[in-house]
């Protein structure tokens, strides 16, 4: 009989339950967890597949490697050498330019305790806030807004609700790609009540869009007037819930003032969008009784995205539907441990335990909890922010754990010139393939899912935990180990944990008296119940974990009431022009994940969609003399792909599509979408501005 290991799937943050199968032979094989809450035995495409991006360990990094400098070739080392010689160029450069000068880039993909150690050895030890995720390319919009319209980052619903809802309005999202198995339970939950709505815009039609009762086909950067739009007619017809705006909230009188300046049909127009369809979801809205907004990058990742944020939340402010079953505002995680790893403060500008960086009292606490030097109360440079400040000099060392910027980050050509001024780069992977391995000066080789033990949070604040299944290929070790290490080689006490354990068990002492307080759980409470929501408290009711947040009607703000703000909806993305008339707007595919690390292993995923594309409208490409499967030239003011058309009415006209996946292919750049996008973000998220780039096409 084979040994069976519980753990969770590690690409999106839907969370899914999995058990793998280990043979006597070594051999392993997956399926879906039948007994785990999210998932219920089902798995995707990606999920199904997880075993062989384990089993295939032909491209993995066995050994540290170090080069004395970059006109040399890296040889293998030890683990001590690597880190002595870590340990003392950081230490050289904090005390030649200060702890300014250095970063750790870490991945939305760590487990919590590894997020948890980078951040207390940056944040407490280190003496500088450069700490930032690839999270902050994907739900930084998302956190800002929750904070600024419910007083924190708390995702308040459950994925219950999607089976006690009758509408569901997804925005800027294609979750039957990108969320595969919650969108099969909102599959189903339709198929179990015809009466459930759903609404969906988006610039294409998506799969996402089969079971839409409208599909509203907006232009790129209009969501905010689309959103209003539909806030008027709900507050024209009545049909918001005026005793909740007056008792739970603030702010309505200015923003019911702000929608009221653009007619429907101007906005209509604005958007694009027929006016009936408008109105379609706006009945819809007001003729259920709950509603659930679902979003992604298609808001989040923009120059306004916070705005774009709040304006959906909005709807579910004027309409009371939040806190009840069925209903609340609900950001789709992109990555698997996002949450997780906002929980222990792990972007630029947070604190554990969402505790603030601007308050001189959690700084303090933080501080004495740790035993550390004192925390900066200044914001450290966010993922975009690095790369400008390696580009300037001001950042001298960069250490890339987990994610691959040199595929994923804006105007990425720009960021890898960037890179390449860097004095000392560390780039700590599973994988010899990624870019940035090229100009690292020491690499650390790290364990992949299954080869360690940890835990992470899905996107309805579910924490599971992740055990270990087999060891990594030769000499690779478990992130948290590797960082450990390296804080006992800097002489930073407080890193000698036992195991992964005890780093848990210091997080949750951390969170408690938070609103986020697991300070009842640990790994055995953990693997006994196999995935908890949070708050947990020591005193938690039996059975612990909260479905719905603001049940009470109370939020996190100052006055304990919501803030529907009134959001400008001007888009300040780049212009397009006679020279760049189109649209560009990246994305996913259904069966790779990001920049394809551990997916583009697996033959079975590549059969879906092999190679990277341009998705053109008809009319665009005939006006450009484009057929289906030529290559064409996309380009942009700072670059260019070269791939092949797929010509498509399922696209709006105007707007053309690039997968985000690949990256150089022997040396050749011409399929990374990002040499294309722009590095213009959002003011208050620092999030990019990936699904507007203003391009050129023709025909190659
Ligand atoms: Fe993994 Fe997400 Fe697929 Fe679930 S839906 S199996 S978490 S990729």
């Amino acid at each position: 009989m084979p040994e069976v290991f519980k753990t969770t799937c590690c690409y999106c943050g839907v969370g899914c339950g999995v058990e793998v199968h280990k043979s006597r032979d070594g051999s392993l094989r997956v399926e879906g967890d039948k007994q785990h809450p999210v998932n219920r035995g089902m798995l995707c495409s990606k999920g199904m597949n997880l075993h062989y991006t384990v089993m295939d360990t032909a491209d993995r990094l066995r050994y540290p490697e170090m080069r004395h400098n970059r006109y040399l070739p890296r040889e293998r080392v030890t683990w001590d050498t690597a880190l002595n010689r870590a340990a003392a160029v950081f230490k050289a450069l904090i005390e030649r330019h200060g702890p300014e000068s250095v970063a750790f880039y870490a991945s939305g993909q760590c487990l919590t305790e590894e997020y948890y150690i980078v951040n207390k050895l940056m944040k407490g030890f280190i003496g500088s806030n450069n700490i930032d995720t690839n999270s902050r390319l994907c739900m930084s919009s998302a956190v800002a807004a929750y904070k600024m319209s419910l007083g924190e980052d708390s995702v308040p619903i459950c994925y219950d609700d999607i089976e006690r809802t009758d509408c569901i309005f997804v925005a800027g999202a294609n979750p039957a790609w990108c969320h595969p198995i919650l969108w099969r339970r909102v599959e189903a939950a339709k198929a179990a009540n015809p009466k459930l709505k759903i609404i969906v815009s988006d610039p294409r039609r998506t799969q996402t869009c089969a079971i839409a009762d409208v599909h509203l086909q907006v232009r790129p950067g209009t969501d905010i007037t689309l959103h209003h739009a539909i806030a008027r007619i709900l507050i024209e017809n009545g049909d918001i819930d005026a005793d909740f705006i007056h008792r739970h909230t603030e702010g309505f009188a200015s923003f019911s003032a702000q929608v009221m300046a653009r007619s429907v049909a101007e906005a209509a127009t604005v958007c694009d969008v027929p006016e009936a369809h408008i109105r379609a979801a706006a009945s819809f809205i007001a003729h259920a009784e709950g509603l659930v907004t679902m979003w992604t990058m298609g808001l989040n990742q923009s120059v306004v995205g916070v705005n774009k944020n709040l304006s959906l939340i909005n709807l579910n402010l004027i309409t009371g539907r939040i806190g009840k079953p069925g209903s609340g505002p609900f950001s789709l995680t992109g990555q698997p441990n996002a949450m997780g790893g906002r929980e222990v403060g792990g972007l630029a500008n947070l604190l554990p335990a969402h505790r603030s960086l601007a308050s001189e009292e959690d700084r303090r606490f933080v501080r004495r909890f740790w035993n550390s030097g004192p925390i900066s109360p200044d914001a450290g440079y966010t993922a975009t922010e690095m790369f400008e400040a390696l580009a300037d000099g001001r950042l001298k060392a960069i250490w890339i754990m987990g994610s691959n910027p040199l595929v994923s980050l804006p105007d990425v050509r720009k960021a890898e010139a960037a890179l390449s001024k860097a004095r000392f780069v560390v780039v700590q992977e599973i994988s010899s393939k990624p870019e940035t391995l090229r100009y690292a000066d020491l690499v650390l080789p790290a364990a992949a899912w299954a080869e360690k033990e940890g835990t992470m949070t899905n996107a309805e604040r579910r924490i599971t935990h992740l055990g270990k299944v087999v060891n990594p290929p030769g000499e690779a070790l478990p992130d948290a180990e590797i960082l450990c290490r390296f804080a006992q080689k800097m002489g930073f006490p407080g890193f000698d944990y036992a195991s992964m354990a005890e780093v848990y068990a210091e997080h949750c002492r951390l969170t408690e008296g938070t609103r986020i307080d697991i300070s009842g759980l640990d790994y055995t409470t953990l693997q006994e119940k196999r995935a908890v929501q949070w708050p947990y408290p020591r005193q938690a009711p039996a059975g612990g974990g909260q479905q719905r947040l603001f049940t009470d009607n109370k939020f996190y703000t100052p006055s304990g009431r919501a803030v529907i703000h009134a959001c400008d909806d001007a888009n300040h993305s780049e212009h397009i022009s006679p020279d760049f008339p189109l649209v560009l707007t990246t994305g996913r595919i259904r069966d790779q994940w990001h920049t394809m690390s551990k997916t583009g292993k697996v033959n079975k995923l590549k059969q879906h969609i092999a190679q990277a594309f341009l998705e053109i409208h008809p009319h665009d490409a005939v006006a450009r003399n484009i057929k289906d499967g030529d290559i064409v030239e996309v380009g942009s003011r700072r670059g260019e792909v070269r791939v092949k058309a797929t010509i498509s009415d399922d696209i709006k006209q105007g707007v053309v599509f690039l997968p985000m996946h690949w990256g150089k292919i022997l040396g050749n750049d011409l399929n990374r979408a990002n040499n294309t996008t722009n590095n213009l973000v959002d003011p208050i998220s620092k999030e990019p501005d990936f699904k507007f780039t203003a391009v050129a096409v023709q025909l190659y």
